[in-house]
């Protein structure tokens, strides 16, 4: 017998491709700074910060629920876009709450902005991170301050790698997220060796790389109408073998391309498949097609 699923979440959501089973329980809505010009994710959505008693009582149906499928989540995870802005008595309730309901869960994950990071003190992750919050995203994208400022970022590197830094200090597992092409022809060489500078100094637990898409509707894809240069297939390779042959982690790094946008999916643990990753690229690049990712429609 199939019971309906109890909770009715706020659509669209959004969780990264390793949370892909996760239990997702929404407890901010929409992301707080919801300006930066490639993304759409949460423009049709007002930000804010669920109240207490709607994201226990969603923890608490749903726990109902797998109950009577006979079922547990291994993984739960916070949305929306930026969940670690809530206030940390309700993230701590939050918790608390989950580790009644599901004491079985292994990690909780969330989407978090440096900015986020930042605000909270170092004692407030770490209560978090006994609390069982195990891992946060960071959609850095950029380690180039032209580039973040383009692309109205919100934070500065410096401040993405302080911010990065004193996740990591709190034991909390960091994934970091760099965006392929975002600084176009102009700002890539700078974008590769401010983003190879910045990850290395936050040496993060995970690393991903987006494709930067221009999305219709939003602000980067109307400065590609206006004639911002995209990169090439063959540049977006450059790019990622670029970033990487600069890094210099001190840390194991598990990496991997396996989002969406991503048409060349690599993977491996850095820095001990750091060299042959760079040689695949580099193979990679020396066939790679010469128009742009995604093609430009015929009006561009
Ligand atoms: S912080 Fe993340 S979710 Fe929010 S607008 Fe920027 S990219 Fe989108």
């Amino acid at each position: 017998m199939y019971w309906n699923f109890p909770i009715a979440y706020e659509e669209p959501v959004f969780r990264p491709p390793s949370e892909g089973k996760s239990l997702l329980i929404q407890q901010t809505i929409g992301c707080s700074n919801n300006k930066c010009t490639y993304c759409n994710m949460y423009r049709s959505k007002t930000y804010r910060v669920r109240k207490d008693e709607d994201v226990l009582a969603d923890i608490v149906k749903v726990a109902e629920y797998y109950d009577k499928m006979g079922t547990v989540p291994s993984k739960i995870f916070l949305c929306d876009g930026d969940a670690l802005g809530a206030p940390t008595e309700s993230l701590v309730k939050s918790l608390k709450q989950i580790a009644i309901s599901f004491p079985k869960v292994k990690r909780v994950g969330i989407y978090a902005t440096a900015e986020n990071m930042l605000e909270k003190t170092s004692e407030e992750l770490e209560l978090l991170k006994s609390l069982g919050l195990g891992i946060a995203y960071l959609g850095m994208e950029s380690g180039c301050d032209k580039v973040l400022h383009l692309t109205v970022k919100g934070n500065n590197s410096s401040e993405m790698i302080e911010a990065s830094k004193k996740v990591i200090s709190a034991g909390i597992e960091l994934s970091v997220i760099a965006m392929l092409g975002l600084g176009g022809k102009k700002l890539t060489e700078s974008h590769v060796l401010e983003t190879a500078k910045a990850l290395s100094a936050i040496s993060p637990h995970y690393l991903s790389f987006l494709t930067t898409i221009p999305v219709p509707g939003t602000p980067y894809h109307r400065m590609v109408e206006r004639g911002f240069e995209m990169l090439t297939v063959k540049d977006l390779i450059g790019e990622m073998r670029d970033i990487l042959k600069n890094c210099q982690f001190s840390r194991d790094v598990l990496f991997r391309t396996n989002h969406v946008s991503n048409m060349y999916p690599v993977g491996g643990v850095l820095p001990a498949d750091q060299e042959r990753i760079v040689n695949l690229l580099e193979s990679w690049y020396e066939e790679a097609p010469l128009g742009t990712y995604p093609p430009k429609p015929a009006h561009m």
